[in-house]
């Protein structure tokens, strides 16, 4: 699914297959609803056959889905509001499916867990592997054996996690590939280390506590929460900061957190001995997470000493929107951006150090401090994907590098070709179609 703009909802209204009822079966490397937000369409379009993923996978499917139609359905909803009112020019927007639409195409997905061999049709294997991205995420290995017997392995890497991160495990190695399909969304970028992104949020934390007041974590809902919430965790646990009371105040991001807890024997080391120590120190802080309005609203009454983590990341939407309003306008607050800002939202703006902000219809003066904790991504940046590609017993004998802006996808080729003297790095077009 493209997200973003007008455009992408135009681009994603254009999205069809040839003849989705022609397929056999799909395979779906993870949640992010830029690799899944399609499928209902799809599903709509024709397509009838399973959806194979990880359990995870599907746990979180089941989440996100659901809100992407509540998202369209609520957008036209508004715009009609607004066309009534005579506020409202050009076309209205188009919902690409609605619930029921998701509800079919979820009834379609089968489970499968990492590292069991699958076969989707006679003749051909499949291999989930844990891809260390997001829960449940997955790289995927398909063999064919050919006539003479000899069998042919295409690896297509989905989005991989870095090899150092709060809560995931590193992506796991794929053994060999005749054909490979690697991601490059951080193809020529290398992260801060994250023992530098943990000094910084223990700074900002300890002097917005001592001057009293509060901090404000706006985060995506489904892994970013989870992930802040682990480092402050562990930061505690490590004697790094003292007790701490921490309110999620996003009902998806509550739900998500739970979720991650029923899948915790898939987190790394780190994490699963985090949470058995949380569980045998109950006290070391306090983690809310606030379901109703009523509660989030009484939030406002918190003057000092409290870390709020609502969504969404960017606060161009949500619940974080009113603590903002409540929280700009002190110089005693911070807000601590732990994400990627596009372009013309209301948290590039505070990131870019704008004065005045208008929110919810207010303007509201910035004297919060803001700060920006760069070393927390779910991708893996270009060393990691280096790393993951040369575990490979032998060179694939094609490499496609997808899943990337132009020069990250050029820059990762290149890297490929001088790291580790691979040949026959292609940066494909789209639609591109390839016999080998
Ligand atoms: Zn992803």
């Amino acid at each position: 699914m493209f997200q973003g703009g007008h455009e992408a909802s135009e681009k994603n209204l254009a999205a069809a297959l040839d003849n989705p009822s022609s397929l056999n079966f799909l395979l779906l490397t993870h949640a992010h609803i830029d690799h899944s937000g399609l499928l209902p369409r799809l599903c709509s379009q024709g397509f009838r056959g399973p959806i194979y993923c990880t359990p995870a996978t599907l746990a979180l499917l089941e989440i996100l889905l659901y809100d992407s139609a509540h998202i369209q359905f609520a957008d036209l909803e508004r715009a009609l509001k607004k066309k009534k009112q005579g506020r409202w020019r050009g076309a209205l927007p188009q919902t690409l499916y609605a619930a029921s639409d998701v509800e079919r195409c979820l009834a379609q997905v089968k489970t499968v867990g990492y590292d069991i061999a699958f076969s989707p049709l006679p003749g051909l294997s499949v291999v989930f592997r844990n891809a260390g991205h997001i829960l449940g995420a997955a790289s995927i290995a398909v063999s064919a054996s050919g006539d003479k017997g000899h069998i042919q392995t295409v690896v297509f890497s989905g989005d991989l996690g870095s090899f150092e991160q709060p809560l995931m495990v590193e992506p796991s190695q794929i053994g060999q590939a005749d054909v490979l399909i690697v991601e490059s969304t951080y193809g020529d970028r290398l992260h801060r280390r994250l023992e530098d992104t943990e000094l910084e949020l223990v700074d900002v934390i300890k002097t917005t506590f001592k001057r009293r007041g509060n901090i404000i974590i706006p985060a995506f809902a489904a892994g970013r929460t989870q992930e802040v919430l682990f480092l402050l965790a562990d930061l505690v646990r490590r004697g790094q900061l003292s007790h701490l009371s921490i309110w999620v105040d996003s009902p998806m991001a509550a739900t998500i957190t739970r979720l991650t807890h029923g899948f915790s024997d898939e987190l790394n080391a780190k994490a699963q001995d985090c949470m058995s120590w949380l569980k045998a120190h109950p006290r070391a802080l306090d983690i809310r997470l606030v379901a109703d309005v009523e509660e989030s609203k009484r939030l406002n009454q918190i003057k000092s000493g409290a870390i709020i983590i609502s969504a969404s990341g960017m606060c161009d939407a949500g619940r974080i929107q009113h603590h903002l309003l409540n929280h700009l306008e002190s110089q005693r607050n911070a807000i601590v951006f732990t994400g990627f800002q596009a372009e013309g939202t209301i948290g590039r703006r505070l990131v870019d150090g704008a004065k005045q902000i208008r929110i919810m219809g207010h303007d509201v003066a910035v004297k919060a401090s803001t700060h920006t904790i760069g070393g927390l991504s779910a991708h893996a940046d270009q060393a990691d994907l280096i790393r993951w590609l040369g575990s490979l017993k032998t060179p694939p004998r094609h490499t496609f590098v997808t899943h990337g802006e132009p020069a990250a996808a050029g820059s990762l080729r290149r890297a490929i070709l001088d790291q580790l003297g691979w040949t026959n790095v292609q940066v494909p077009n789209r639609g591109q179609v390839q016999t080998l």
